[in-house]
């Protein structure tokens, strides 16, 4: 992108990083997205050159062999990868969440056992917390591990598990008795190591087969059936129970800024594609962008777009800076997201009929530009979370 959506202040490295993203996306996701996406294809090719390019590995610390770069390193390049194609950012998203948990939060000989396969792409992470009743409210979880002699027994039902069919290490959140009266506090995240593929894939552990979505294709999103899966007590995220609430939190909250940065990347494509139509579609003995409505509807897409970037780059510095991000995080997802569906929504509507035609590019972004405003926490939730924070931080005095 020319002028829109750049970042100041970008070591050399970085822009390296993002250059090379950007050449990979232009030639080898654009070209491909519309055939895999309408195949609902998973887009094999793409991740292995990704693994090539060292992406799994992009926020891993270089002593187990990743590039140990930043939240904003990373968000930078799925606002590139997004603006190929959105899915294949959902590849990497999870797996990115899973290894800043264990980043974060894993003992040492977990740290060891997995992030070195991390980084190389060998495990791939994906994440559960939801379940057939239940997304918003976490801690109203229901599928549980019961304590028995030589680990624990995992019984319930998970429900959205992207990745779940082509990952092979699963953070799972699940109840545990941990007699604490806060339900939260009774949560606890299992590593759950698994192979790849659907069915029973283990004793007691059912993958079933992909959930056919309006959208967001190619990248398979399933179920996940847990009848007294037996699993050691020291897969447990930490080694003690009762703190994966808290685990999961800390991993969406960094989640948030990649789904701002996705939202970002959908939405310079979505206005990439109106102003180059715009100036090639005629009506009226004239280009459609030389009629004032068009062109303050391309002059109001890149303002939004400006603005949703500005806000992401902004969450994921702080986040990087150490400092408590909740807020900015909130409010760049729920602007980035929001934002998206409205600059979308315009280019469809600049592409006349042709938008509803599937050999456009923006009808695959319509379809995907919904899922932003319900992953990692819908818009309503974005609001709960921003207001907290803002009523924590501007205690009234009277
Ligand atoms: C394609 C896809 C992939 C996903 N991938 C994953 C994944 O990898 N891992 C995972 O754990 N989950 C995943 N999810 C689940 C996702 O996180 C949830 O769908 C999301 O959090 C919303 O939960 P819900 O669907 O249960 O909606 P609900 O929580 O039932 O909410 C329904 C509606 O009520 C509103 N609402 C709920 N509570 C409140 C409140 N207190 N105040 C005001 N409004 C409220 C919501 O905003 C929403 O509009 C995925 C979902 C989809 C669609």
């Amino acid at each position: 992108m020319a002028r829109l959506a750049q970042t100041a202040g970008l070591t050399d490295i970085q822009e390296e990083i993002l250059a090379t993203v950007r050449t990979f996306v232009d030639k080898e996701i654009i070209p491909h997205a519309q055939t895999l996406e309408h195949g609902d294809t998973y887009p094999a090719d793409i991740v292995e050159g990704m693994k090539e390019m060292g992406l799994f590995g992009l926020t891993i610390p270089e002593e187990y062999g990743g590039l140990g770069e930043s939240l904003l390193t990373y968000a930078l390049v799925v606002e590139q990868i997004a603006r190929g194609w959105m899915s294949v950012s959902g590849v990497i998203n999870t797996h990115f969440i899973v290894a800043h948990m264990l980043k974060q939060h894993g003992t040492p000989e977990q740290k060891q056992k997995y992030l070195p396969r991390m980084a190389a792409g060998e495990v791939r992470g994906s994440f559960s917390m939801s379940e057939p009743e239940l997304g918003s409210d976490v801690a109203a979880i229901r599928t549980r591990a019961v304590r028995g002699d030589s680990g624990y027994a995992i019984s319930g039902q998970k429900m959205w598990l992207t990745n779940g069919g082509t990952s092979n290490l699963t953070a799972v959140l699940v109840k545990t008795d941990e007699g604490a009266e806060k339900p939260h506090q009774n949560l606890t995240t299992f590593l759950v190591e698994k192979p790849e593929g659907y069915g029973e894939v283990l004793p007691g552990l059912t993958i079933p087969g992909k959930i056919d979505k309006m959208g967001y294709k190619g990248v398979d999103t399933t179920e996940m059936v847990f009848d007294g899966f037996e699993i050691a007590e020291d897969q447990i995220l930490g080694g003690v129970s009762g703190q994966g609430f808290r685990h999961m939190m800390d991993g969406v909250e960094v989640g948030r800024v990649n789904v701002a940065a996705r939202a970002c990347g959908i939405a310079i494509r979505a206005f990439e594609l109106a102003i180059e139509y715009s100036q090639q579609r005629r009506t009226f003995g004239k280009a459609i962008a030389e009629h004032q409505a068009i062109a303050f509807k391309l002059a109001e897409m890149a303002t939004k777009v400006e603005a949703a970037h500005l806000m992401m780059v902004n969450a994921a510095r702080l986040k990087d800076s150490g400092q408590r991000n909740d807020v900015e995080a909130g409010m760049a997802k729920l602007i980035a997201s929001e934002y998206c569906a409205e600059v979308t929504q315009e280019s469809f509507r600049i592409h006349g009929g042709y938008g509803y035609s599937k050999e456009y590019e923006i009808e695959r972004l319509m379809r995907e530009a919904p899922f932003l405003l319900i992953g990692e926490g819908t818009s309503e939730i974005q609001k709960t979370i921003i207001s907290r924070g803002l009523l924590r931080d501007y205690q009234s005095r009277g």
